[in-house]
């Protein structure tokens, strides 16, 4: 009896045959070899944030909701093992038990450690990687049913393709982390001119541990974030974040989409009130209390990751052309910095990027958008987030990725009978040949 299963934006609807929810490494190598001898393919979910059909299947879905936890503290050398179901939130909860915290996080909290590693999940820092680099080793069953350990010293290769593997080479069942001892940060939001931010942007990139902002279609404000390491404690989250977090950004946020929802051409004007509105507020507190942002609004989103240096051009070619092609659009649109890795689909693969994220409230049409900011991105030599909305496929983005030979080979040496492999995969990293 086929299940019904959705993601979080609600762009992807699938039926798997069975959902599977092992709670042991051996349950988990019973279920590929089973599927694989069935002629069945499987698909992994962590969390369902991804906005693609990423994990999209009528065969197996295996979740490891199940299978969660922190295995192991090596607080010497800053690191744990864990298992890869678990919830980033309940991770930092574990970690900061064990005065540990990851170097950076995305701006929400809830997808599973090994779903947000297999995408390239990001937060912002000019001088840190995406929570893919933070990883330094990880064990996975393939698609022959073998249980495999890989890290920068052991069977690199595969490390290397792992990092970021959108589920294509077996079923991450842990991750090693290289972690930090737990830290807070002074944390301040505020409104400022975009053309202020984008004068400014060089310094403020290098200047901030964390910096970002979000600017306002058809509004000359930006709201940007900046957080610094301190040594100061923890305070009491202040009432102005929870009031920034809870009813500006998501209540009243909220009312405005629905507005935009029910008369599409207010967006523009709602645009600009949702920038006067901008609050200034200031925070210190655990990183990853800071770090993780509430979305009770329901959006689709596309995002790019381009070089860093091309932040300030790619802003002001896509306002000009929001105004140009007038777009009803409301949401603000995000921009961050990350690290160079060398990770081999990563989209942050040899060059310091930014990315920039565009969203489009749940209901309302966001294909014209997205096709409109699409070749302003790729024309910067774009490289799409795998867990977000784009239009390229395997020509395409093989151009992309001077790695992409190697992963593929690691692919065909992991899954040969393709086991792991939907229609999507198919269509974003090629046919791997013999499909089950
Ligand atoms: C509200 C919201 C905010 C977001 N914020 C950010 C952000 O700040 N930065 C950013 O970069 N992204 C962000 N994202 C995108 C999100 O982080 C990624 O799509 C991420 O991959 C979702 O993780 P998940 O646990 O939901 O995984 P899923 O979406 O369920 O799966 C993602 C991929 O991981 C694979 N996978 C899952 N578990 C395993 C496993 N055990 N072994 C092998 N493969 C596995 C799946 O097969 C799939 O290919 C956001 C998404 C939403 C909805």
């Amino acid at each position: 009896m086929p299940t019904h299963w959705e993601n979080w934006s609600g762009s992807v609807r699938a039926a798997p045959a069975e959902v599977h929810y092992p709670r042991t490494l051996d349950e988990v190598i019973a279920l590929v070899r089973t599927a694989r001898a069935r002629g069945v393919g499987v698909r992994v979910v962590g969390a369902g944030h991804s906005f693609t059909p990423l994990v999209a299947t009528a065969g197996v879905l295996v979740s490891l909701d199940h299978f969660a936890g922190v295995e192991r503290v090596d607080f010497p050398a800053q690191r744990a093992t864990v298992r890869a179901g678990t919830r980033i939130h309940d991770l930092s909860a574990q970690l900061a038990l064990h005065g540990l915290a990851q170097s950076n996080l995305g701006d929400i909290n809830r997808q599973s450690i090994a779903g947000a590693i297999s995408t390239g999940t990001h937060g912002t820092g000019a001088a840190l990687g995406s929570l893919s680099t933070q990883v330094v080793a990880l064990t996975l069953v393939s698609g022959t049913g073998e249980v495999i350990t890989c890290s920068e010293q052991h069977n690199r290769d595969i490390f290397k393709a792992a990092q970021v593997s959108l589920g294509a080479l077996g079923i991450i069942t842990s991750v090693t982390l290289q972690l930090e001892p737990s830290y807070c940060l002074d944390y301040r939001w505020g409104r400022e001119q975009l053309d202020v931010t984008l004068a400014n942007l060089e310094y403020e990139r290098i200047e901030n541990r964390n910096f970002e902002f979000f600017w306002f279609p058809y509004s000359e404000w930006a709201q940007v974030k900046r957080s610094r390491r301190t040594d100061a404690p923890a305070q009491p989250r202040t009432l102005l974040r929870g009031f920034n977090d809870l009813v500006l950004e998501n209540g009243v946020f909220w009312l405005l989409s629905e507005l935009c929802r029910m008369v599409p051409p207010l967006s523009p004007r709602v645009a600009h009130l949702a920038g006067e509105l901008i609050s200034d507020g200031h925070e210190v507190n655990a990183s990853h209390r800071v770090f993780a942002s509430t979305r009770l609004v329901r959006f689709q989103e596309m995002e790019y990751s381009i070089p860093a240096a091309a932040m300030a051009d790619a802003v002001r070619a896509i306002d000009a052309r929001i105004r140009q092609a007038r777009i009803n659009v409301h949401f603000p649109i995000e921009c961050r910095y990350v690290r160079a890795d060398d990770i081999d689909l990563s989209p942050a693969y040899g060059r310091d990027s930014a990315y920039i994220a565009v969203h489009m409230y749940r209901g309302m049409p966001y294909r014209d958008y997205f096709a409109v900011v699409e070749p302003i991105l790729r024309s910067f030599g774009g490289r799409p987030h795998w867990g977000k909305l784009h239009t390229l496929t395997a020509p395409e983005l093989r151009a992309l990725y001077p790695r992409w030979e190697a992963f593929a080979a690691v692919r065909r040496q992991l899954d040969p009978d393709g086991v792991f492999q939907n229609d999507y995969l198919r269509a974003l990293l090629g046919d791997i040949g013999a499909t089950v």
